[in-house]
């Protein structure tokens, strides 16, 4: 049977940028990745909502893996009902469709990775799937087995050609990422700067199109639906 190496990598993505683009493209490489899963999350649980809604991230992020012939969007996780996005149920899911934990790899930022010890099912989650976790600027790899000993035994730094092990480990990957963060390209939106370079062209295109995070008349409708809605209009009121 031909290998299965499955990144998954979830985030609340509002909206997906260069720095996850990077992420991913740096583990499908250095992991040999035969597919990359990205997954937009819930409500996250420890998180404030998203400005947008799932749709708009889900759209996002298919237009973000377009062109990319082994990266997929994925749904597992809107089709959860609004219950909030845990990546311990995921990874159950990803079991309950017959994957074992060692064909799945965990991508994750390494400021993500060192908050870990909060996730729900926390250790045990760690055997869920083998975990990559890549620098992102400001957060290196290099420190996370003395910042973490409780799991520094489980680390094993990516390198061409290695042997992987037979039990879910914990791989680290120091590669240059974009210094970008949804939250600085939601508020360069509010004040009207430029997200050049920051999202993949069709994610800008999406954005602009739709109006996202710019626009106060968008926020506010949303907040206040008003005779002026979507709503308003079905129930006749202009
Ligand atoms: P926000 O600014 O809204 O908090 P974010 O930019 O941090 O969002 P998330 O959707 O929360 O993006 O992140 C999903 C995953 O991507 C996390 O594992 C996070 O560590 C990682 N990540 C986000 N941005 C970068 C980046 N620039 N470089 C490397 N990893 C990143």
């Amino acid at each position: 049977m031909s290998v299965r190496r499955i990144g998954l990598l979830g985030g609340t993505f509002d909206p997906i940028h260069m720095g996850h683009l990077d992420l991913a493209t740096a583990a499908h490489r250095a992991l040999g990745l035969t597919q990359v899963l990205v997954i937009p999350a819930n409500v996250p649980p420890h998180r404030p909502k998203p400005l947008t809604s799932a749709f708009h991230r889900f759209a996002m992020v298919a237009l973000a893996v377009a062109g990319r012939p082994d990266w997929r969007v994925s749904d597992v996780e809107l089709l959860l009902n609004e219950a909030p996005s845990y990546t311990a149920v995921t990874l159950r899911r990803f079991h309950e469709r017959g994957h074992v934990p060692t064909e799945l790899f965990f991508l994750i930022g390494a400021d993500a990775f060192a908050q870990i010890t909060t996730w729900r099912d926390y250790p045990g989650i760690l055997d869920g799937a083998h975990f990559a976790v890549i620098s992102r600027p400001g957060h290196s790899v290099t420190t996370l087995p003395d910042r973490m000993p409780a799991q520094a035994a489980r680390m094993i730094v990516a390198t061409p050609g290695m042997t992987f092990p037979e039990t879910p480990s914990i791989f680290l990957i120091d590669a240059p990422t974009a210094e970008v963060s949804s939250t600085a390209i939601r508020s360069r939106l509010t004040t009207g700067d430029s997200i050049d370079g920051m999202v993949d062209p069709r994610v800008r295109q999406h954005i602009e199109q739709h109006g996202l995070y710019s626009s106060p008349l968008h926020h506010r409708r949303r907040s206040s639906p008003s005779a002026n809605s979507a709503a308003g209009r079905l129930h006749g009121q202009d």
